[in-house]
Parts: C-alpha cells; structure tokens; sequence
C-alpha cells in the first residue's frame, strides 16, 4: 500500500470526477491520500473531503503565492484548522522566488508564523522551496521544534544539509521521473525513515504520464523509480513510504480500507 502525502484534490480540475479519482487510487495501492489546503478556501474543501472519506487527510495553510493574504485573522484561522483531528499537516507554505507571486518580506513574514503554528499545535509543516533554498533552510533553522516535510524535493545542497542536520522529512514527487533529474545521490543520503511519496496532483505527471492531468494513482510511478534508486523492490518502498507517512502525519491506514470504501 502507499500513501499520496501531497495532492491538490480539492482542485476545480478534479470536479468531474473526484469519485473516480480516488477509486483509481484504490486500484492502484494507493490506500491513502493527503489533500492540501494551499489557502483558506482549499482548505476548506479539504476539509470536507477528509470528513467524507476516512482514505483522506486534510491540511490547512497559506501557499507563498497568496502570502500576502497573512493577517491576524488568518493566523486565528489557521490555529483553529490545526485543533482539528482531521487537519493532519500545517501547509503548504513556504518561500517562491521563481513566481514572487507575493513580496518576498510578506512570504517570509507568513512562513515563520506558520512554522510556529505548526510547532504550537504538534504538526507537521509542509514546505514548498523554489529559488530560495538559503531563505528557506534558515527560516527552518529558526523554527527547530517544527517538523518539516521538504515536498517534491529537488534543493541543492544547501537545503539538503539543513533538512538532513534537522531531521527533516523529504517527499519525492514524478519529477524523479523526469529525464532532466539529476539527484539520486541527494536521495541516496537521506536516512530511509525520512523519506516520503507524492504526486502533487494535477501538476508534475510522473513519466509515461507527462502532459497529463496528475493523479493519486500515479504515485506508484514515483515509488517504483525511487526503488531502483535505492536498490529496492516497490514493496519494500510502500511498506517504508507508508510507514514514514504514518509516523509523521499521524494517522492509520488499513491496506482494505481503500477497497472497502469504494
Ligand atoms: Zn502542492
């Protein structure tokens, strides 16, 4: 069995046919998915989701593309979605200079408050990198009581290192995939208790998929390309995966509960 631990299933993209989606998923192994809640509205249809279907977990947060929208009120909001058993995760949130969809001061401002939100409430934080691995390893440095999931990890070095030295969580999405990957030796250097899958659907179809709508069920693609870069057998990858995904999100998963609900 695997776990899905990042996906944007509460997506418009995937309002035809949502149902569908997560029966794939069924098919496939993938017992459990982790549905993202990227801003307050996201969240909320997250939410609902997870309510649902007790194969789906939510998470509440602000995405650094609408940073800008961190306020008091939002703060307050995000406490009160982390009190909740079905919110698993603090995220997505982090730091974007590829887009610099928001001030970089308002990105920053909105991360390391989430880091302490997610620390208060004993949850882990889901991180987004992009172009700014040495903001982002020393906002992580700066919030050591927080766990963090690195999610579709591709960071060079420098972020490596930190999230290594913090006993930070790594997730792996379909860029693994790709033919422009270039980062087995970073993989082989975190701890296997560490490591994580995802699709991070609708966006990064995993090879043969690429082009496509993303989804849940693709993530067995990711698993089995980690196993050949780890020298392991994709059995071998779900139990671990899945084990780490347990741990760290704190939820339990049965390997028929899928099926049954479907
Ligand atoms: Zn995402």
């Amino acid at each position: 069995m695997l776990v899905d631990t990042h996906c944007h299933l509460a997506d418009a993209g995937f309002a035809e046919d949502r149902p569908e989606v997560l029966a794939r998923a069924a098919a496939a192994g993938v017992g459990h998915v982790v549905v993202i809640g990227e801003a307050p509205e996201a969240a909320a249809s997250a939410l609902a989701l997870a309510r649902r279907d007790p194969r789906v977990s939510a998470t509440a947060g602000v995405h650094p593309h609408v940073a800008d929208r961190w306020d008091a009120a939002t703060a307050a909001w995000l406490e009160r979605q982390l009190a909740d058993p079905a919110v698993v995760a603090a995220g997505e949130m982090g730091l974007d200079y590829h887009y610099d969809h928001a001030p970089r001061e308002r990105q920053r401002e909105a991360f390391a408050a989430q880091l302490a939100l997610a620390a208060q409430a004993g949850k882990p934080a889901i991180i987004h990198a992009r172009e700014a691995d040495d903001d982002v390893a020393a906002l992580l440095r700066g919030a050591p009581r927080t766990t963090a999931i690195l999610h579709s990890f591709s960071g060079g070095d420098g972020l490596l290192e930190a999230g290594l030295a913090l006993g930070h969580y790594f997730s792996f999405s379909g860029m693994l995939t790709f033919k422009s990957w270039r980062r087995d030796d970073a993989v082989r250097r975190i701890p296997r208790d560490r490591l994580l899958v995802e699709t991070d659907a609708p966006y990064l179809a995993p090879v043969p998929y690429r082009g496509k709508r993303n989804e849940p069920a693709f993530v067995v693609e990711v698993a089995r390309r980690l196993g050949e870069v780890l020298g392991l057998a994709l059995d071998e990858v779900a139990q671990l995966t899945t084990e780490n995904a347990q741990r760290v999100f704190g939820f339990r998963t049965q390997d028929s509960g899928l099926r049954s609900a479907t």
